[in-house]
């Protein structure tokens, strides 16, 4: 497992339409293997792995995380941020964060909010400022993207804790199957998209997909169990138990063909899986299915403890086994497969 890899797309700050630094690790991939790289209009990355008359087969990861956006600057100093993507409420006081302004400079500071009933409003990052003139000589200026404060750190028991993972991780697998497959004869068309701005609406994954018009996708996204050391029979999205299969969430029923598939090749490589549904939001999934006429898209990733706050953990095992599970479904997907998946009469 390339934790250097994992590192730096942990550490790389890029919230919704601000995904500089995750685009730039991608693009370096893509180069060592002398990729051709498209780009919607929104800055998604799009890597054809292969030249191919196949079926076109789309595996989407977004490279968006959740934070803030600079709103103003108050006369005392205070740097009033606004949140991108739904950051949790607890995630929203009393926590380290960095400011990365215009010009690349990363500026630590701490961010709160005021807490009131169930939400958590006014939120101010303090940076030691006592004057706006002080913010301002700093580099920050209102539209500065923030994010939280996070070392990547590997931990006992081949676990991983750091910020982002949601989705880096996929952006990860993205990587390694770039790594894997680059010169690997397939019966499809492979694209690898990197979409942008997943966390305010399934934006890149909408734009990404007419661009390719896949026959089948594949969305890698991650998520976590509210009660986290519930290792009940209801909690699959548990670290260390395999890859998630999503089978449901609001915004995408998996097909029944598709899932039925991929569980068929995670069984042939003993990889276990877990059976999860959300029951609250959803995924690239949600937008890539119903591009052009409707895409069979399945959403499958490796689960973590705790999202959408400063750290999340999850487990090299369960990122590996999505790994080898997605290169034998790339594998697998030629036409006869792909016609099979996408013939309604039988
Ligand atoms: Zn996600």
């Amino acid at each position: 497992m390339d934790m250097e890899l994992l590192r730096a797309l942990s550490e790389a700050d890029a919230i919704a339409a601000s995904e500089q630094e995750v685009r730039d690790i991608l693009l370096a991939e893509a180069r060592k293997y002398d990729k051709e790289v498209q780009f919607d209009g929104l800055g998604s990355v799009l890597i054809r792995v292969n030249q191919s008359s196949g079926p076109k087969v789309m595996v989407c990861a977004h490279m968006d995380e959740v934070g803030f956006m600079v709103r103003s600057i108050s006369r005392e100093g205070a740097i009033d941020v606004l949140p991108i993507g739904n950051v949790r409420m607890k995630a929203r006081t009393l926590q380290p964060v960095r400011i990365t302004t215009r010009d690349g400079r990363k500026i630590a500071g701490l961010l709160d909010g005021e807490a009131k009933g169930d939400t958590v409003e006014n939120l101010r990052v303090d940076i030691g400022a006592t004057r706006a003139e002080d913010v301002l000589a700093a580099g920050v200026d209102a539209g500065d993207r923030v994010t939280f404060d996070t070392r990547f750190n590997a931990l006992p028991h081949n676990r991983i804790m750091g910020k982002a993972f949601d989705d880096r991780l996929g952006c990860f697998l993205l990587i390694t199957l770039l790594r894997e497959l680059h010169k690997a004869p397939l019966g499809c068309e492979l694209w690898l998209v990197a979409s942008s701005s997943e966390e305010v609406g399934l934006r890149g994954g909408q734009t990404a997909s007419r661009m390719i018009n896949p026959d089948i996708a594949l969305v890698l996204d991650t998520a976590c169990w509210s009660k986290n050391f519930d290792y009940g029979c209801a909690n699959h999205r548990q670290i260390g138990a395999g890859p998630m299969l999503v089978l449901y969430d609001k915004s995408l029923i998996a097909p029944p063909k598709l899932a039925a598939f991929v569980e068929k090749v995670a069984h042939t490589l003993s990889i276990p899986l877990q059976k999860d549904m959300f029951s609250n939001g959803g995924t690239d999934g949600g937008a890539v299915h119903l591009s052009g006429t409707g895409v069979p898209t399945v959403v499958l990733g490796p689960p973590t403890r705790h999202g959408h706050c400063a750290a999340s953990i999850a487990d090299v095992q369960d990122i590996h086994q999505t790994h080898q599970l997605l290169v034998a479904l790339a594998a697998c997907l030629n036409r006869e497969t792909v016609n099979h998946l996408t013939d309604f009469r039988c």
